[in-house]
């Protein structure tokens, strides 16, 4: 393709058009910088776009799972369920899109191959996989935190005849399973929510599972107009108390404020109980040291155990489905129906914990010797999360710096925000923030905020470069590194740990200290002049 003689130019350019890039783009185009998105796929909505698996479901309530910028917004918009679907938070992407105008500043169907820092223009150059190139002041990553899908290398697979599926890259045209031996590998959120739906269909569905999951019932339904009225009715401060709540969302129902360890077993069961009729993630506050003592944790963990023994018929599936680690160590599912699918006589549970998948042949695969034989296989295996997309860029900061050698053993950051050696670039809702522990519309929403502001403090203190200072990003290492070891979220091998791919080095990415402790510093910073960056 013929290159324009004059690269274009912009103020701002973000990589993404999933929520983050949506809201950057409409809060930079407001305070009046030229600025545009790049978005891989053909349309808006990110995660809500690739990830349209059946059964695809958001696991913290809509009412609480959308953005709150705009008063006008959040009143016109009706969800439809207390969970959306995939369909509907599509229709929500697409809506604000339109509703803010900011179609006609994404560019679809590019891809960024890479960027490199221009130290003499203190400019970015950016360059997409067709070749295209654009020169920009500030980089925003909004390519979200879960948006490269984990594909495991097993032996043989590309020799398997049937179809294969991602469930964070589902195809657009309905998949049919129907008269079909289905395979899913995978029993993390994505697979939980799905294998429900699957089963319904399939006339043989077998789950190849690693490691058993907690899953809490979701609970779903229609949403209820007089709870949707009384919510909208005080929107603005509803949100407000979201904000202050440890993962930004649940202000109705706040953590019991009391150890697990400190009430009788019939208190506790009683606690357990009554979280669990309400569903989701409302468990996880039954008592306030869940998830920072091993003892409680355990506590908690027998008693959805429990649960999974009283759903499940079968005694040799149910102990197969039971989980051993900590609960919560890996992110709770959400679920309407998984363990219950397991009593249905055309779905079959295989263990592959001790025993691995071996190797693909045209027809299935091998495990211990003994093949397993289906027509379609879903991989449910997850992402090369928090760092995967930003580590297959060709992206060089200051001096050359490439990111896979800043980050060989580990996301280096401050605040989640900004990386030393790489000027004038921000990431939204990655790895060094509260965003994977958060009611991720909330980190967003805080993230662009948070960059828009120190934007216009660079443009009234006539500073054209910000970068961080690599004491202030060695502190942030052990401020997360501190936050995770309080908690029980070092005891398994999580996503959040990069323990869930081969060769990534082992950091605890995102910040467990809770949302309003990390908002409160962020602020800080800002307030004593941006401490820890550089500005010139
Ligand atoms: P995931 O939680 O990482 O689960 C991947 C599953 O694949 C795990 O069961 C994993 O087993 C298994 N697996 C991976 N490699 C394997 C291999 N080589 N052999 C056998 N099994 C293998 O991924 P996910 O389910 O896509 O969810 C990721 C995150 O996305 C969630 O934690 C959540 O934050 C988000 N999400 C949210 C929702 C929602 O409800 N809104 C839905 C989907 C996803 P191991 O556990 O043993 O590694």
């Amino acid at each position: 393709m013929k290159q324009p003689a004059t690269t274009p130019s912009v103020d701002m350019l973000i990589v993404g058009a999933g929520f983050a890039g949506l809201y950057m783009l409409h809060k930079a185009r407001c305070m009046g910088l030229d600025a545009m998105v790049i978005e891989s796929a053909p349309s808006v909505g990110g995660t809500w776009y690739h990830n349209r698996y059946p059964g695809a479901r958001v696991d913290i309530q809509s009412l609480e799972y959308s953005f709150s910028f705009d008063e006008a917004l959040q009143q016109e918009w009706r969800w439809t369920e207390r969970y959306a679907g995939q369909p509907e938070l599509l229709r929500y992407a697409n809506h604000v899109a339109d509703r803010f105008g900011l179609r006609d500043g994404i560019r679809f169907d590019t891809r960024m191959r890479g960027a490199q820092f221009d130290e003499a223009a203190g400019e970015w150059v950016l360059q997409s996989e067709c070749g295209e190139t654009w020169r920009t002041r500030f980089l925003v990553m909004a390519s979200g935190p879960l948006s490269s899908p984990n594909r495991p290398d097993f032996p043989g697979l590309g020799g398997f005849d049937g179809p294969v599926f991602h469930t964070a890259d589902w195809p657009h045209e309905p998949v049919d399973f129907g008269g079909q031996r289905v395979a899913v590998i995978g029993t993390g959120s994505s697979a939980v929510q799905t294998i429900p739906i699957i089963a319904q269909q399939a006339r043989e569905l077998t789950v190849f599972q690693r490691t058993a999951a907690y899953a809490a019932p979701a609970r779903n339904g229609p949403l209820d107009p007089a709870f949707e009225g009384r919510v909208k009715a005080d929107y603005k401060n509803f949100r407000a108390r979201n904000r202050r709540m440890h993962g930004g969302f649940g202000n109705l129902l706040p953590p019991n404020p009391v150890s697990a360890l400190a009430v009788s077993a019939a208190e506790r069961e009683a606690r357990f109980e009554e979280r669990w009729r309400i569903g989701g993630f409302a468990i996880l506050g039954a008592f306030n040291d869940l998830l920072t003592n091993l003892q409680a944790n355990a506590l908690l963990a027998e008693f959805v155990r429990g649960k999974i023994r009283s759903t499940v018929h079968d005694p040799a599936t149910a102990a197969l489905l039971s989980p051993t680690h900590t609960i919560g160590c890996k992110r709770l599912c959400v679920d309407s129906g998984y363990y219950e699918t397991f009593n249905l006589p055309n779905v079959r549970l295989v263990d592959v914990s001790t025993q691995p998948i071996e190797r693909f042949d045209a027809r299935g695969l091998f495990i211990g010797g003994r093949h397993h034989e289906f027509d379609t296989l879903v991989l449910a295996t997850g992402f090369d999360a928090m760092t995967g997309t930003m580590l297959r860029l060709d992206l060089r900061g200051r001096g050359g710096l490439r990111i896979q050698d800043k980050w060989q053993a580990g996301p280096l950051n401050y605040l989640g925000l900004g990386i030393a050696g790489f000027p004038n670039l921000f990431n939204i809702a990655g790895p060094g923030s509260t965003s994977a522990f958060t009611n991720v519309i909330v980190a967003i929403e805080h993230h662009v905020d948070w960059i828009a502001d120190c934007i216009g403090h660079m443009q009234a203190h006539g500073k054209t470069l910000i970068e961080v200072d690599e004491r202030a990003e060695a502190g942030w290492a052990e401020h997360v590194n501190a936050a995770a070891k309080r908690t029980v979220f070092l005891s398994c091998n999580s996503w959040y740990l990069g323990a869930n791919i081969p060769g990534k080095p082992r950091m605890f990415m995102p910040l467990a200290d809770g949302f309003p402790r990390y908002a409160d510093h962020c602020a800080e910073v800002a307030r004593k002049g941006y401490e820890g960056f550089v500005l010139r």
